[in-house]
Protein backbone atom coordinates (compact mmCIF):
# COMPACT_ATOMS: atom_id res chain seq x y z
CA UNK A 1 0.00 0.00 0.00
CA UNK A 2 1.74 3.21 -1.60
CA UNK A 3 -0.39 5.42 0.78
CA UNK A 4 1.55 3.69 4.11
CA UNK A 5 4.02 6.26 3.72
CA UNK A 6 1.54 9.14 3.18
CA UNK A 7 -0.36 7.87 6.31
CA UNK A 8 3.09 7.61 8.32
CA UNK A 9 3.42 10.97 7.46
CA UNK A 10 -0.36 12.45 8.61
CA UNK A 11 0.13 10.35 11.63
CA UNK A 12 3.34 11.60 12.91
CA UNK A 13 1.93 15.29 12.59
CA UNK A 14 1.35 17.11 15.56
CA UNK A 15 -1.97 18.13 15.91
CA UNK A 16 -3.93 17.37 19.26
CA UNK A 17 -7.08 19.44 19.63
CA UNK A 18 -6.85 23.49 19.79
CA UNK A 19 -3.01 22.75 18.02
CA UNK A 20 -3.31 21.96 14.51
CA UNK A 21 -1.25 24.30 13.39
CA UNK A 22 1.95 21.32 12.26
CA UNK A 23 -0.64 18.77 10.72
CA UNK A 24 -2.59 21.98 8.88
CA UNK A 25 0.70 22.60 7.36
CA UNK A 26 1.16 18.92 6.38
CA UNK A 27 -2.01 18.36 5.19
CA UNK A 28 -1.88 22.03 2.82
CA UNK A 29 1.53 20.50 1.25
CA UNK A 30 -0.20 17.22 0.10
CA UNK A 31 -3.03 19.29 -0.96
CA UNK A 32 -1.20 22.05 -2.94
CA UNK A 33 -0.69 20.19 -6.74
CA UNK A 34 -4.68 19.38 -6.03
CA UNK A 35 -6.71 22.36 -5.11
CA UNK A 36 -7.36 25.49 -6.89
CA UNK A 37 -7.63 27.31 -3.51
CA UNK A 38 -6.44 27.04 0.09
CA UNK A 39 -7.73 29.01 3.01
CA UNK A 40 -7.26 28.48 6.58
CA UNK A 41 -10.34 30.57 8.89
CA UNK A 42 -10.18 32.02 12.71
CA UNK A 43 -10.71 28.30 14.44
CA UNK A 44 -7.98 26.78 11.98
CA UNK A 45 -10.09 25.05 10.04
CA UNK A 46 -8.32 24.27 6.32
CA UNK A 47 -10.51 24.36 3.31
CA UNK A 48 -9.09 23.28 -0.14
CA UNK A 49 -11.54 24.25 -2.90
CA UNK A 50 -11.96 22.69 -5.92
CA UNK A 51 -14.13 24.62 -8.25
CA UNK A 52 -16.78 23.26 -10.48
CA UNK A 53 -20.35 24.19 -11.86
CA UNK A 54 -22.77 22.30 -9.39
CA UNK A 55 -24.37 22.62 -5.89
CA UNK A 56 -22.21 23.10 -3.10
CA UNK A 57 -20.41 20.01 -1.76
CA UNK A 58 -18.37 19.72 1.51
CA UNK A 59 -15.85 16.78 2.07
CA UNK A 60 -15.45 17.06 6.12
CA UNK A 61 -12.77 15.23 8.01
CA UNK A 62 -11.69 16.02 11.06
CA UNK A 63 -7.42 16.61 11.82
CA UNK A 64 -7.62 16.90 15.41
CA UNK A 65 -6.58 14.02 17.95
CA UNK A 66 -6.79 12.94 21.70
CA UNK A 67 -4.28 14.34 23.67
CA UNK A 68 -3.04 15.29 27.54
CA UNK A 69 -2.76 18.33 28.41
CA UNK A 70 -0.32 19.36 31.39
CA UNK A 71 -2.76 21.26 34.10
CA UNK A 72 0.14 21.28 37.21
CA UNK A 73 3.53 20.39 37.79
CA UNK A 74 4.63 19.22 41.21
CA UNK A 75 7.70 19.99 43.45
CA UNK A 76 8.90 15.91 42.43
CA UNK A 77 9.02 16.34 38.46
CA UNK A 78 5.65 14.90 37.80
CA UNK A 79 3.09 16.39 35.97
CA UNK A 80 -0.74 16.38 36.15
CA UNK A 81 -2.49 16.01 33.48
CA UNK A 82 -6.47 15.94 31.70
CA UNK A 83 -7.29 14.26 28.84
CA UNK A 84 -8.11 16.57 25.65
CA UNK A 85 -11.22 14.74 24.43
CA UNK A 86 -12.84 11.32 25.63
CA UNK A 87 -11.03 8.30 26.11
CA UNK A 88 -10.33 5.66 29.01
CA UNK A 89 -7.42 6.45 31.41
CA UNK A 90 -6.83 2.94 32.11
CA UNK A 91 -5.86 2.77 28.29
CA UNK A 92 -2.98 5.42 29.02
CA UNK A 93 -1.35 3.68 31.45
CA UNK A 94 2.22 3.34 31.19
CA UNK A 95 1.94 4.39 27.52
CA UNK A 96 4.97 6.65 25.93
CA UNK A 97 3.58 10.42 25.24
CA UNK A 98 5.17 13.11 22.97
CA UNK A 99 4.95 17.02 23.04
CA UNK A 100 5.90 19.50 20.20
CA UNK A 101 9.05 20.36 21.39
CA UNK A 102 10.20 17.06 21.73
CA UNK A 103 9.90 16.23 25.45
CA UNK A 104 8.64 12.68 25.79
CA UNK A 105 6.93 11.18 28.98
CA UNK A 106 5.64 8.41 29.45
CA UNK A 107 1.56 8.36 31.92
CA UNK A 108 1.70 6.68 35.24
CA UNK A 109 -0.60 6.98 38.06
CA UNK A 110 0.00 7.11 42.11
CA UNK A 111 1.01 3.57 43.32
CA UNK A 112 -1.71 1.12 44.20
CA UNK A 113 -4.26 3.06 42.25
CA UNK A 114 -6.18 -0.12 40.63
CA UNK A 115 -6.75 0.41 36.73
CA UNK A 116 -10.34 0.06 36.80
CA UNK A 117 -10.46 2.56 39.38
CA UNK A 118 -8.68 5.17 37.56
CA UNK A 119 -9.68 8.44 37.12
CA UNK A 120 -8.84 11.07 34.20
CA UNK A 121 -8.09 13.13 36.99
CA UNK A 122 -5.68 10.36 38.41
CA UNK A 123 -3.03 10.35 35.47
CA UNK A 124 0.67 11.94 36.04
CA UNK A 125 3.13 12.42 33.73
CA UNK A 126 6.70 11.01 34.21
CA UNK A 127 9.42 13.26 32.42
CA UNK A 128 12.55 11.63 33.62
CA UNK A 129 13.39 14.54 35.58
CA UNK A 130 12.88 14.49 39.39
CA UNK A 131 12.57 18.16 40.22
CA UNK A 132 9.96 20.90 39.30
CA UNK A 133 12.90 23.34 37.67
CA UNK A 134 13.60 20.04 35.69
CA UNK A 135 10.11 19.51 34.59
CA UNK A 136 9.38 23.46 33.79
CA UNK A 137 12.54 23.72 31.17
CA UNK A 138 10.90 20.69 29.18
CA UNK A 139 6.98 22.15 29.56
CA UNK A 140 4.58 24.49 30.80
CA UNK A 141 1.06 24.65 31.77
CA UNK A 142 -1.35 23.84 28.84
CA UNK A 143 1.33 22.26 26.91
CA UNK A 144 -0.85 19.07 25.10
CA UNK A 145 1.23 15.41 24.66
CA UNK A 146 0.03 13.02 22.06
CA UNK A 147 0.45 8.72 22.12
CA UNK A 148 3.83 7.93 20.63
CA UNK A 149 3.09 4.65 19.10
CA UNK A 150 4.04 2.67 15.99
CA UNK A 151 1.91 2.52 12.61
CA UNK A 152 2.63 -1.06 11.12
CA UNK A 153 0.36 -3.67 8.81
CA UNK A 154 -0.27 -7.26 9.62
CA UNK A 155 -2.00 -9.18 7.38
CA UNK A 156 -5.03 -7.06 5.52
CA UNK A 157 -5.14 -4.78 8.53
CA UNK A 158 -3.27 -1.46 9.82
CA UNK A 159 -2.64 -0.52 13.20
CA UNK A 160 -1.81 2.54 14.55
CA UNK A 161 -2.56 5.55 16.63
CA UNK A 162 -4.62 8.07 15.67
CA UNK A 163 -6.34 6.60 12.41
CA UNK A 164 -9.16 8.76 13.99
CA UNK A 165 -8.57 10.77 11.67
CA UNK A 166 -5.87 11.29 10.00
CA UNK A 167 -7.40 8.02 7.77
CA UNK A 168 -10.35 10.14 6.85
CA UNK A 169 -7.39 13.23 6.16
CA UNK A 170 -5.80 10.36 3.30
CA UNK A 171 -9.36 9.78 2.13
CA UNK A 172 -10.26 13.36 1.30
CA UNK A 173 -6.35 13.50 -0.41
CA UNK A 174 -7.10 11.06 -2.25
CA UNK A 175 -10.39 11.91 -3.44
CA UNK A 176 -8.98 15.55 -4.19
CA UNK A 177 -6.50 14.00 -6.67
CA UNK A 178 -8.68 11.71 -8.71
CA UNK A 179 -11.47 14.58 -9.16
CA UNK A 180 -9.86 16.24 -11.94
CA UNK A 181 -12.93 17.84 -13.55
CA UNK A 182 -15.82 18.22 -10.65
CA UNK A 183 -19.37 17.48 -11.39
CA UNK A 184 -20.23 19.81 -7.88
CA UNK A 185 -18.17 22.47 -6.41
CA UNK A 186 -16.38 21.21 -3.77
CA UNK A 187 -14.82 22.37 -0.12
CA UNK A 188 -12.57 19.62 1.03
CA UNK A 189 -12.34 20.78 4.89
CA UNK A 190 -9.95 19.29 7.21
CA UNK A 191 -11.68 20.16 10.55
CA UNK A 192 -10.46 21.16 13.67
CA UNK A 193 -11.51 20.56 17.75
CA UNK A 194 -13.69 17.60 16.33
CA UNK A 195 -12.76 15.53 19.52
CA UNK A 196 -13.64 18.30 21.87
CA UNK A 197 -16.92 19.17 20.82
CA UNK A 198 -17.21 19.86 16.68
CA UNK A 199 -16.33 23.27 17.43
CA UNK A 200 -14.62 23.22 14.08
CA UNK A 201 -16.90 22.17 12.13
CA UNK A 202 -19.94 24.34 13.41
CA UNK A 203 -17.75 27.53 12.17
CA UNK A 204 -16.76 25.62 8.64
CA UNK A 205 -20.21 24.55 7.82
CA UNK A 206 -21.32 28.25 8.38
CA UNK A 207 -18.89 29.73 5.83
CA UNK A 208 -18.29 27.09 3.27
CA UNK A 209 -22.81 27.64 3.33
CA UNK A 210 -23.18 24.14 1.34
CA UNK A 211 -25.89 22.02 -0.12
CA UNK A 212 -24.53 18.82 0.40
CA UNK A 213 -21.71 17.49 3.02
CA UNK A 214 -20.12 14.19 3.57
CA UNK A 215 -18.28 13.63 6.85
CA UNK A 216 -15.71 10.84 6.64
CA UNK A 217 -14.97 9.34 10.31
CA UNK A 218 -14.09 6.22 11.71
CA UNK A 219 -17.04 4.36 13.42
CA UNK A 220 -16.31 2.18 16.13
CA UNK A 221 -16.29 -1.44 15.22
CA UNK A 222 -18.75 -4.06 16.44
CA UNK A 223 -16.69 -7.28 16.01
CA UNK A 224 -14.42 -6.16 19.06
CA UNK A 225 -13.97 -9.32 21.26
CA UNK A 226 -17.54 -8.93 22.97
CA UNK A 227 -19.25 -6.03 21.68
CA UNK A 228 -22.39 -4.87 22.78
CA UNK A 229 -23.70 -4.55 19.43
CA UNK A 230 -24.91 -0.74 19.48
CA UNK A 231 -23.19 0.03 16.66
CA UNK A 232 -23.53 -2.23 13.22
CA UNK A 233 -20.60 -2.67 11.22
CA UNK A 234 -18.04 -4.92 11.38
CA UNK A 235 -13.92 -4.61 9.68
CA UNK A 236 -13.63 -5.95 6.22
CA UNK A 237 -17.44 -5.46 5.01
CA UNK A 238 -16.76 -2.10 3.50
CA UNK A 239 -17.29 1.37 3.83
CA UNK A 240 -20.00 2.39 6.50
CA UNK A 241 -22.89 4.34 5.24
CA UNK A 242 -23.62 6.26 8.12
CA UNK A 243 -27.83 5.92 8.90
CA UNK A 244 -27.87 7.42 12.47
CA UNK A 245 -25.74 8.43 15.46
CA UNK A 246 -26.63 10.11 18.36
CA UNK A 247 -26.00 13.12 16.60
CA UNK A 248 -27.00 12.99 13.22
CA UNK A 249 -30.00 11.23 11.50
CA UNK A 250 -28.84 11.25 8.01
CA UNK A 251 -30.39 12.75 4.85
CA UNK A 252 -32.77 9.69 3.39
CA UNK A 253 -32.17 10.72 -0.13
CA UNK A 254 -28.35 11.56 0.45
CA UNK A 255 -27.98 7.48 2.31
CA UNK A 256 -29.92 6.13 -0.49
CA UNK A 257 -27.53 7.93 -2.86
CA UNK A 258 -24.31 6.55 -1.43
CA UNK A 259 -25.99 3.73 -1.21
CA UNK A 260 -27.10 3.81 -4.99
CA UNK A 261 -23.38 4.78 -6.14
CA UNK A 262 -21.96 1.99 -4.44
CA UNK A 263 -23.75 -0.80 -6.13
CA UNK A 264 -23.35 0.97 -9.55
CA UNK A 265 -19.75 1.01 -9.14
CA UNK A 266 -19.47 -2.75 -7.25
CA UNK A 267 -18.09 -1.31 -4.16
CA UNK A 268 -18.36 -3.00 -0.81
CA UNK A 269 -20.52 -0.83 1.57
CA UNK A 270 -22.17 -1.53 4.39
CA UNK A 271 -25.31 0.54 6.50
CA UNK A 272 -23.83 1.81 9.85
CA UNK A 273 -26.08 2.75 13.10
CA UNK A 274 -24.70 3.96 15.89
CA UNK A 275 -26.75 3.89 19.45
CA UNK A 276 -23.49 6.62 21.29
CA UNK A 277 -21.11 8.49 19.75
CA UNK A 278 -21.31 10.91 16.44
CA UNK A 279 -18.90 13.13 14.20
CA UNK A 280 -18.80 16.59 12.94
CA UNK A 281 -21.88 15.55 10.73
CA UNK A 282 -23.92 16.02 13.68
CA UNK A 283 -23.54 19.65 13.18
CA UNK A 284 -22.94 20.36 9.81
CA UNK A 285 -26.49 19.21 8.85
CA UNK A 286 -28.01 21.50 11.47
CA UNK A 287 -25.77 24.36 10.04
CA UNK A 288 -28.04 27.26 9.01
CA UNK A 289 -30.99 26.70 7.23
CA UNK A 290 -29.64 23.11 7.25
CA UNK A 291 -27.47 21.09 4.88
CA UNK A 292 -28.42 17.52 3.28
CA UNK A 293 -26.06 15.61 4.74
CA UNK A 294 -24.35 12.03 4.87
CA UNK A 295 -21.65 9.87 6.55
CA UNK A 296 -19.16 7.37 5.19
CA UNK A 297 -17.07 5.58 8.46
CA UNK A 298 -14.32 3.22 8.46
CA UNK A 299 -14.93 0.62 10.98
CA UNK A 300 -12.16 0.84 13.61
CA UNK A 301 -11.27 -1.33 16.93
CA UNK A 302 -10.14 -0.22 19.52
CA UNK A 303 -11.19 3.20 18.59
CA UNK A 304 -9.76 6.51 20.89
CA UNK A 305 -6.73 3.67 21.84
CA UNK A 306 -3.16 4.33 20.83
CA UNK A 307 -3.45 1.16 18.61
CA UNK A 308 -6.26 1.23 16.42
CA UNK A 309 -6.70 -1.46 14.05
CA UNK A 310 -8.49 -0.85 10.64
CA UNK A 311 -8.90 -3.25 6.91
CA UNK A 312 -7.32 -1.81 4.06
CA UNK A 313 -10.04 -2.79 2.19
CA UNK A 314 -12.47 -0.84 4.42
CA UNK A 315 -10.11 2.25 3.32
CA UNK A 316 -10.09 1.52 -0.38
CA UNK A 317 -13.57 1.00 -0.07
CA UNK A 318 -14.54 4.68 1.36
CA UNK A 319 -12.26 6.52 -0.88
CA UNK A 320 -13.96 4.41 -4.23
CA UNK A 321 -17.76 5.48 -2.45
CA UNK A 322 -16.41 9.34 -1.68
CA UNK A 323 -14.90 10.32 -5.12
CA UNK A 324 -18.12 8.06 -6.75
CA UNK A 325 -20.36 10.32 -5.02
CA UNK A 326 -18.31 13.72 -5.36
CA UNK A 327 -18.37 12.83 -9.04
CA UNK A 328 -21.78 12.98 -9.76
CA UNK A 329 -23.74 15.09 -10.43
CA UNK A 330 -26.00 16.68 -7.16
CA UNK A 331 -29.35 17.92 -7.54
CA UNK A 332 -29.27 22.14 -6.57
ZN1 LIG B 1 -12.95 10.86 14.81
Amino acid sequence: MESLDTLQMLISGFGPAGAEGEISRIIQKLAAPWADEITTDVMGNLICRKRGNGPRLMLSAHMDTLGLVVTHIEDSGYANAAVLGKCSPALLLHRPVKFQNGARAVVTAPEGTEADKLKPSDLLLDLGVSSKAAAEKLVKIGDAAVWDAPLYRAGNKVMGPYLDNRLSCLVLLKTMKRLASPQNDLSFVFTVQEEVGNRGAKTAAWAVDPDYAITVDLTPADDAAGAKHQGSSICGAGAAVKILDDAVICDPAVVQRLLQTAKDNGIPVQRDVLAKGGTDAGVIHAARGGVWTGGIGIPCRYLHTPTELVDTGDIIAAADLLAAFANTRLEG
